[in-house]
């Protein structure tokens, strides 16, 4: 069988080695337009801020390791269209500018994302630079070394991450977004104003409610136009946003309006012959039981195994995603699963929730810390739905208690009285996570 795979970063990588795991005599070729493969992008943050030393730490496979699996690796090749009725594709070899024709008998699609470019007039300045991959952190390294002053535009996950390394290395770091709070789409305001305080706390110029309209260059100064405001800066980093790379296949197969691969439990588009994985794909949402666009690498190593698993004998299922996410934010750790309450509005869902605060383990220990949590569940049936969790102490792994009580549709009444341990060096009697489901339940008896 002749299994075509285009793209390698993450989903790709472990589409690869699942296929020949599973597959040993199949012929698998990949094609990737970049010269590297399985870089952690998630890195970026923690190189800039000090914490990793050494980039090339950042990746955890590379081209050889694939070859010597059996697969043939083409990097720098950038497939350049795809037809399905004749199972062929056309791929351009970017070192000497040839180009071919191959057939397969299997696509993998897992081709990712790249980052959204908004309608702001000047994106193409030469001071304006995106965070996504090797390339991209490269830049951004040796950047980093003279700018001092620094824009994020765009305060998700990646901005939220950037602002926070950049300001603890002494740049004058400046945070702008079109709404009114840091985050706004992945925690709720008793999170968020902890967030946005802390950012101030540490001399990060928050310009919220602004929306750029405009970048140029002054005197060799990058000037930023927003509805409100001029801003200058040395360099500013786009963070608003990712999309799905699936040109390729439009009009060709089922997608989401963002152009998001719409897949089944066994990751086959509406072509069975083609595959898709990673960010190039939407994810079924457990909350909603909706497919829903996720880009996390989390999302993406799942669903290559499952390509992996699938490609010859559909058989194994996709168990969808909370989207379970994370970051250490300055002495915070700020963890979530499922939906938001805000989320769960936006799509007209009705939810209730809860808001706890409590200390981790007993006073009379030598130390504790406060935890902040929030439940959000439906009314009707009590199932969570989602949950959020900040604290000075490392509550990460309560997110993912969390994601499997939605994953496995416990309710509150399960949350409040199921078994977790009780030693004083760890927690109370009742564990918190206990004790939230247990506010809950407080909640809805009044
Ligand atoms: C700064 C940053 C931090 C992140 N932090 C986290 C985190 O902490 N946790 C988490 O879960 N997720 C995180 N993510 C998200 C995570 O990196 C992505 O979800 C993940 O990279 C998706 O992997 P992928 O293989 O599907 O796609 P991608 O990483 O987008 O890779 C797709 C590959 O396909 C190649 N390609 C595309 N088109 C073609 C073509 N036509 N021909 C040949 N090759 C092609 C591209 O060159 C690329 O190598 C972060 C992302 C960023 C940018």
């Amino acid at each position: 069988m002749k299994i075509i795979v285009v793209g390698c970063t993450h989903a790709g990588t472990f589409a690869v080695k699942e296929t020949l795991k599973n597959n040993p005599q199949a012929e698998v070729t990949v094609y990737e337009k970049n010269d590297n493969i399985s870089f952690l992008s998630c890195g970026i943050a923690l190189y800039l801020d000090g914490k990793v030393k050494d980039p090339n730490g950042l990746f955890y496979s590379n081209p050889k390791e694939l070859s010597d699996l059996g697969a043939d690796i083409q990097m720098s090749h950038n497939v350049k269209s795809i037809d399905p009725d004749t199972k062929t594709i056309v791929v351009e070899n970017l070192t000497d500018g040839s180009t071919k024709t191959e057939n397969y008998d299997k696509l993998v699609m897992t081709t990712g994302s790249r980052p959204v470019l908004p309608p702001i007039e000047g994106s193409n300045n030469e001071h304006v630079y995106f965070c996504k991959n090797w390339h991209d952190a490269q830049i951004l390294f040796e950047k980093a070394k003279t700018a001092k002053r620094i824009t994020i535009v765009g305060g998700g996950y990646i901005g939220a991450e950037l602002v926070e390394a950049f300001s603890n290395h002494g740049h004058e770091t400046t945070l702008i977004d079109t709404n009114d709070r840091v985050m706004s789409k992945y925690f709720d305001q008793e999170f968020t104003d902890v967030i946005d305080a802390q950012y101030e706390e540490h001399g990060v110029h928050l310009e919220l409610n602004q929306r750029v309209n405009n970048f140029e260059t002054i005197d060799d100064e990058l000037v930023l136009t927003t509805n409100k405001k001029k801003i200058k800066t040395d360099i500013a980093i786009l963070c608003v946003g990712f999309k799905p790379n699936t040109e390729l296949l439009k009009n060709k197969v089922k997608m989401l309006d963002n152009g998001a691969l719409i897949t089944n439990e066994y990751m086959q588009t509406s072509n069975p012959d083609i595959f898709g994985a990673g960010d190039s794909v939407a994810v079924h949402y457990n909350p909603t039981n909706q497919n829903e666009y996720f880009p996390l690498a989390t999302n993406a190593v799942r669903q290559g195994i499952l390509v992996g698993k699938n490609i010859v004998n559909p058989t194994t299922k996709y168990m969808g995603t909370q989207s379970s996410s994370g970051l250490q934010l300055y002495d915070y750790s700020i963890v979530s699963t499922g939906m938001t309450v805000s989320m769960a509005h936006n799509k007209e869902i009705d939810v209730h929730s809860v808001v706890l605060k409590d200390n981790y383990r007993p006073e009379f220990m030598p130390t504790t810390e406060e935890v902040l949590m929030s439940l959000v569940y439906d009314p009707k049936n009590r199932q969570i739905l989602g949950a959020s969790l900040m604290s000075k102490y490392d509550i990460s792994q309560s997110a993912n208690t969390l994601s499997v009580c939605i994953q496995n549709k416990n309710t509150i009444d399960d949350l409040a009285m199921v078994d977790m341990l009780f030693q004083p060096n760890f927690d109370r009697p009742f564990n918190y996570l206990n004790l939230l489901g247990q506010a809950a339940q407080e909640k809805e008896a009044k």
